[in-house]
């Protein structure tokens, strides 16, 4: 092929054939293809020269839309980019952070300082000492600093535009549902209250007050456990038959509110047994109909006189997939799920924490048992989850996890802890909204 060739259609190449004729790789385009004219400028200057110059690059007018430098690996080695796209400060979507504990402390509002489309802008606390601490840390002005008592007057500020709730369980419905008639649009932590009859007077206020409302499930924002749903669904294994979860960990103070029932609403169920639940539910894309459930508590330990330790349930599915989900409060951490599948599994470590995730997958291949990690670049969670929210209140669509779906999982959770009490299996009423999603995340 003639590379002085400038003729229109014959100015973009594949990358395969740019690399057939040159052995080297310039600036890729959005369709995959390669920019001729980029690649002469490059040859007009010659060879290599020491003298700073720009190399061509594709620059998007849009700050939506990635920069494209020019490329320099070759497709033997996995890809980077494609270059952050963040929003300029002033076209962010602007978040209130109440109750300053360990999640908006240690992840939260650090997350909002990676976040390409957010940023912190108040605080929620009745701590002032702490408030103007982190206030003086992340340069939030003292006016956008409220205490429980001043936080209705978050009504009157026009530098938010989101309240995100990250206080104790119990808690959750009062702040949602204020904060909603605040006209504000509303992010609350899981699990998103602690009834399912809570739920629906959030959903209610929410769209009374004509704001969005989104249950924070950072796992169905995680690229490893999106991967993992999507070889699911693509049937890359076969078809799924069975599913095993479990998500424990240890505590020690019984003081604290999530050994309170009042505050916590339930033991290691809500808090941890959860992410088993809900994940199942998203790598599954379907709802059990049923479940049966045995719960358990040490006697004689004051962490569990008001909540459970243990529970071990399993949900019946449509499609026949039975899932076999475990959570516990009192045992070495332990994260993790396995989708067996009738021609493969794949298996998920460390699957529910905020970081470290683990896919691996295994299949025969003649006499061999093939098992492959599958690689992906780790994000923050946290971020890709509040960015999403961000992009659904600038354009205007339905969150990926709105209200409906902490509601179902406040059905299923009640359904088990009938049926551990009970002894007997409980069935699940089918709802029409029950897996009512906005449209996909963009997780990058
Ligand atoms: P935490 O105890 O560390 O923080 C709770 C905050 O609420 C504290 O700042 C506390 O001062 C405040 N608060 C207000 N009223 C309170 C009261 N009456 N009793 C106790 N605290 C009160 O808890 P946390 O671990 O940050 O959890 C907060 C919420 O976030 C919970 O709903 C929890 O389930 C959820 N959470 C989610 C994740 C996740 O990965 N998405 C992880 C941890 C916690």
């Amino acid at each position: 092929m003639n590379l002085d060739n400038t003729d229109k259609d014959k100015e973009n190449l594949s990358r395969k054939e740019f690399l057939a004729i040159t052995g080297r790789s310039v600036a890729v385009g959005a369709a995959g293809t390669l920019s001729l004219a980029g690649l002469l400028q490059n040859d007009a200057f010659g060879q290599t020269s020491n003298k700073a110059m720009s190399p061509p690059a594709a620059i998007p007018p849009g700050d939506e839309e990635p920069i494209v430098l020019e490329a320099w690996k070759s497709d033997v080695d996995q890809q980077s980019g494609p270059t952050p796209t963040p929003l300029p400060p002033d076209r962010r979507v602007r978040y209130a952070v109440v109750g300053l504990g360990h999640l908006a402390l240690e992840e939260i509002i650090p997350a909002l300082f990676a976040c390409k489309k957010s940023k912190l802008t108040a605080l929620v606390s009745d701590s002032p000492e702490k408030m103007q601490k982190v206030a003086r840390q992340y340069g939030i002005k003292a006016e956008n600093c409220y205490t429980y008592q001043t936080y209705d007057k978050l009504k009157d500020n026009m530098e938010v535009d989101v309240i995100y709730i990250v206080l104790p369980n119990s808690l959750h419905k009062e702040y949602v549902i204020r904060g909603a008639k605040a006209g504000k649009h509303i992010l609350c932590e899981k699990p998103m209250a602690i009834s399912a009859k809570e739920c629906e007077e959030m959903i209610a206020a929410c769209n009374k007050a004509n704001v969005k409302l989104m249950v924070a499930y950072r796992i169905q924002y995680q690229p490893h456990n999106r991967k993992l749903r999507d070889l699911v669904k693509d049937k890359t294994f076969g078809v799924p038959k069975f599913v095993e979860a479990c998500n424990s960990q240890s505590s020690a103070n019984p003081a604290h509110w999530r050994h309170k029932i009042a505050l916590a609403g339930g033991g290691a169920l809500p808090d941890i047994g959860l992410y088993c639940l809900n994940t199942t539910r998203f790598i599954l894309g379907e709802e059990p109909t049923e479940v049966f459930a045995y719960q358990y508590s040490t006697p004689g330990n004051p962490l569990f006189t008001e909540v459970e330790e243990l529970v071990s349930w399993q949900m019946r599915f449509p499609s026949g997939v039975i899932a076999n989900c475990s959570t516990d409060y009192n045992v070495h951490e332990s994260r993790r799920y396995r989708v067996m599948c009738d021609r493969g599994w794949l298996n998920m470590d460390k699957a529910y924490a905020y970081k470290g995730q683990k896919l691996t997958t295994a299949k025969a291949d003649g006499k061999m048992e093939k098992q492959e990690e599958i690689g992906l670049a780790e994000i923050n969670q946290f971020g890709a989850e509040m960015d999403h929210f961000s992009e659904c209140i600038l354009k205007n669509k339905r969150p990926f996890t709105p209200g409906e779906e902490g509601l179902q999982d406040h059905i299923i959770m009640e359904a088990i802890y009938k049926s551990a009490k009970e002894g007997k299996p409980a069935k699940i009423v089918k709802r029409a909204d029950a897996n009512t999603h906005g449209p996909e995340p963009v997780v990058t």
